[in-house]
């Protein structure tokens, strides 16, 4: 017998029995034994979750739930732990987060597992057995973070220990600092580093005892010009590589969206690519840089996925980092560490006209922009570039982002509100930063409302929470640890009246994010009808001590009713070994020295002071790396296609 769909319905509601292998309700999966917060407020929490075709198709009390319970129904026991929606990146860029999760963590112990050089060996061999195919396509084996001053040996590792683990494959390890590097024979030779090669201005390679052979050890300039030299070599195929590796890294902290928030065009053909190639197990959102190519988000941004790959909009960069005093404040910097004039308070990263008019243009054709902006300054011009794009298009449901937002006037979190901006904060600067701000940057009084969530809650507004990874970690735990308690690394609480509930922090990673991507009805909580992106915890967010947040772990993470991360399988834990904090400055620092090098070489030998090094370095914040990508690895030329394949 062939039933349409209505008549089934009818039949059904009729009560006639239907074995229940064909009840068009059947669930595939059921979920149950732990608590489920479900971010719905209408109902808060749920005994059991049923999945099927990826959507949710129940949630409730169990037994009503086991209802749609058939011959075939998977049941998932919770056995104690706890459910919650897939979280949804408020900004980060996978890209560089997927270099930095294909990377060997060498820290000392307990970071890490560099003790000794054996230690660091054996963790390369471990690596890469565990990333075997990774290796194959991008031919390197990169480590992060040894500190030859935590050494047994208490020398960096040289040439002749590196060729220990391979001849054939370049195997580079960086210093902590970022700053300095050893390489093997097989990178020295890629690079043409020999016993001819002067030591470069500003940086030393190490010789071989008594000759002049490298030793694989080259520092300052010598390691930073060779460096972009070696990743070029993986070229475009290790893009692929890091974004794939991106979005694996983010779905082991839990998300199942997550966001590439500064690309080009020809990254976001390599995302385009991955994704016809299947390999992205998550939603990645792209916003390319509005200031360098509209035409090209005009033309490709949309709400729909292709790939698990969509581009949501365009980003702009109005400032720089907070920390590094490049933010542009309405007031001078409180004590910036530096060579600054008096009153210094920063510059904005184009002429505000540009601003203006950008908006304008986003306003015109309905694309959505995300802004970096840090100081008040940046969010003042923000404001105006919106409130003029509004009063010649229409508010509209735009849900236009500001990104970052460290230091706001409350009078400017009113204007925001009311423009319906929506915020992405980055409350995780109260525990890398806090400190910092309080002492240098805009000091104690202040210190206590960058990233003011508190203000936002307190208007009835929402506010999303991010990583910025690779600026920080893409650490979920740690990010709702920070929104929720504010505690700076030195223990102190950066801003207790800007503190919120778990239940906001979660909110901030979940509901609100998808609201800010316009996903809210797929995306964001766990109820009937929405994509079965799911997270089990390790315990209750609500139930445990608020200090111990950031211990939560992450214990699978589903994407539309599939595993794709559980923990303790081998390869993504590897990726996540250690304490990856401190290994992350150590490739923020890398990038930063990279970026200093391309910005200075390009200048005439007499212009390449220390000044101008300063400079460039201070320009550069975290946003920024992802546009050096293409250089840094040969991309083609923009238009030209990423192959497709391996
Ligand atoms: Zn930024
Ligand atoms: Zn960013």
């Amino acid at each position: 017998m062939i039933m349409n769909r209505r008549s089934f319905m009818l039949l059904a509601g009729t009560a006639i029995f239907v074995h229940p292998a064909l009840a068009a309700d059947t669930a595939e999966i059921i979920y149950f034994g732990g608590p489920i917060i479900t971010i719905d407020d209408a109902n808060p929490r749920a005994e059991a979750v049923a999945v099927k075709g990826g959507r949710i198709v129940a949630v409730g009390p169990a037994a009503e739930v086991m209802k749609l319970k058939g011959a075939d129904t998977k049941l998932v026991d919770l056995a104690g732990k706890t459910m919650v929606p897939g979280f949804v990146d408020a900004h980060g860029h996978i890209i560089i987060g997927g270099i930095q999760a294909l990377s060997a963590n060498l820290l000392p112990p307990p970071d890490g597992p560099g003790a000794n050089i054996t230690t660091i060996q054996n963790t390369l061999r471990e690596w890469w057995e565990a990333n075997k195919e990774v290796v194959e396509k991008v031919n390197l084996i990169i480590g992060f973070g040894y500190d030859q001053s935590q050494l047994k040996e208490l020398r960096h590792p040289d040439r002749n220990d590196l060729d220990a683990v391979s001849k054939d494959i370049p195997v580079v390890i960086v210093h902590q600092s970022g700053h300095l590097g050893a390489l093997n024979s097989k990178a020295l030779e890629l690079i043409n580093y020999t016993a001819d090669t002067p030591d470069p201005v500003g940086g030393v390679i190490q010789r071989q005892p008594g000759g002049k052979e490298p030793n694989g050890v080259l520092e300052e300039t010598a390691f930073l010009v060779a460096a972009p030299k070696i990743l070029k070599d993986v070229g475009p195929n290790g893009l692929k590589v890091f974004a794939e590796a991106g979005a694996e890294l983010w779905s082991s902290f839990g998300y199942t969206t997550v966001q590439e928030g500064r690309a080009i065009p020809s990254l976001c053909k390599v995302m385009e690519a991955v994704g016809a190639e299947g390999k992205f197990k998550v939603d990645v959102v792209a916003y390319p840089d509005a200031l360098v190519d509209r035409d090209y988000i005009k033309e490709n941004a949309g709400t729909t996925y292709k790939n698990r790959y969509r581009l949501g909009g365009a980003k702009l960069s109005i400032d720089g980092s907070p920390q590094g005093f490049t933010a542009w404040r309405d007031r001078p910097y409180y004590a910036p560490v530096g060579n600054y004039p008096p009153g210094y308070v920063g510059y904005s990263a184009a002429p505000p006209e540009k601003f203006i008019e950008t908006m304008e243009w986003a306003f015109a054709n309905n694309i959505q922009t995300i802004t970096h902006a840090n100081g008040e300054a940046a969010s003042d011009l923000l404001i105006a570039a919106i409130a003029n794009a509004t009063a010649k298009h229409g508010k509209g449901d735009r849900r236009h982002v500001l990104i970052h937002g460290q230091f706001e006037r409350e009078d400017q979190v009113d204007s925001f509100v009311k423009l319906g901006v929506i915020p992405s904060l980055f409350p995780m600067h109260t525990y890398y930063w806090g400190d910092w701000h309080r002492e240098h940057t805009v000091g104690p009084g202040l210190a206590d409302n960058i990233s003011p969530t508190g203000w936002y809650l307190k208007r009835g507004a929402i506010f999303t929470s991010h990583h910025d990874a690779p600026v920080a970690f893409p650490n979920s735990m740690r990010i709702l640890d920070a929104t929720v308690t504010r505690r700076s690394r030195s223990g102190d609480i950066i801003g207790p009246a800007q503190r919120v509930s778990v239940d906001a922090g979660l909110k901030a990673l979940t509901l609100w994010a998808a609201y800010h991507h316009f996903e809210e009805n797929d995306k964001g909580s766990i109820e009937k009808g929405k994509l079965a992106d799911l997270v089990i915890l390790s315990d209750d967010p609500t139930a445990v001590d608020p200090e111990t947040l950031d211990q939560l772990e992450i214990v699978e993470t589903i994407k539309e009713g599939q595993s794709i991360y559980v923990r303790g399988k081998k390869k993504a834990d590897l990726i996540r070994k250690g304490n990856k904090d401190l290994l992350n400055t150590a490739m923020y620092e890398l990038f930063k020295q990279i970026y200093v090098q391309f910005e200075v070489e390009r200048l005439p030998q007499s212009y390449q002071t220390e000044d101008v090094r300063a400079q460039a370095a201070a320009n550069y914040e975290g946003c920024a790396a992802t546009l050096m990508l293409p250089r840094l690895f040969g991309l083609p030329p923009e238009g030209a296609e990423v192959a497709s394949g391996d």
